[in-house]
């Protein structure tokens, strides 16, 4: 069957990773959470007291820097598990941080494309659609309410063992956390002209599964 590339972009929360593994199983394909490497980024630099404006050094430790997502969702930083440690809540808005500097950006697209070469890649992020994958054949803007939001986080958080603030806490964290990845300068989370928005809000999680095959399907024919 013939693959394609998916781009899911959204803000925190918007179920954009849940979606982006359940369509994976369905499809044989293979998800890429942008946002670990922005927190793997982030979590080496609190760990090394690395001022998370610093530009320069933070893209030289960035250069010398291992960051492998495997297939079944864990993360490792320079060989070492810490798909749970980058979940922390501090890690989230340090990850924002360092996420508006333009040269780390450079470089973890540069991976992002790299990874994403051989298709049957479903990518979420902030800036697939417009800047990592803007070839990519499906391009989806998630969003839901800021409340669903902040309740779904955390809910997650219980669930993984994740020490977290309260739902009204959350709820001004992602927002704050939202404003400024819509406002910086370089590759602000906008939708793509060619995405699909879906509002998951009061969806199932089948239910937008499903709006998101019927959008690909298409796509899956040989001679599409
Ligand atoms: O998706 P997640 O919430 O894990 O992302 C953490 C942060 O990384 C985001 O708030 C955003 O600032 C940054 N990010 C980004 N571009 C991406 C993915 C994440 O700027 N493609």
């Amino acid at each position: 069957m013939k693959k394609i590339n998916i781009a899911i972009d959204g803000p925190s929360a918007a179920g954009k990773s849940t979606i982006a593994k359940r369509l994976c199983s369905k499809l044989g394909y293979v998800h890429l959470d942008t946002g670990a490497m922005y927190r793997c980024t982030a979590l080496k630099c609190l760990n090394n007291s690395i001022p998370l404006d610093d530009e320069e050094r933070v893209v030289a430790m960035l250069k010398d820097t291992d960051i492998v997502l495997t297939p079944d969702g864990k993360v490792f930083l320079d060989g070492e598990d810490v798909s749970k440690a980058i979940r922390e809540d501090a890690v989230s808005m340090a990850a924002s941080d360092v996420s508006k500097l333009e040269n780390v950006r450079k470089e973890l697209v540069a991976r992002q494309q790299k990874m994403a070469e051989a298709k049957g890649f479903i990518m979420d992020g902030r800036d697939i659609g417009t800047v990592v994958l803007t070839d990519a054949e499906v391009k989806i803007y998630m969003t839901a309410s800021a409340l669903a939001r902040a309740q779904r986080r955390y809910k997650q958080n219980i669930e993984a063992g994740i020490e977290t603030s309260d739902v009204e806490t959350l709820a001004k964290e992602i927002e704050a956390r939202d404003y400024q990845d819509m406002h910086r300068e370089h590759s602000p989370l906008k939708k793509a002209d060619d995405a699909v928005e879906i509002d998951t809000s009061d969806l199932t999680i089948e239910e937008v599964v499903d709006r998101i095959y019927q959008l690909v399907e298409p796509y899956l024919q040989e001679n599409a």
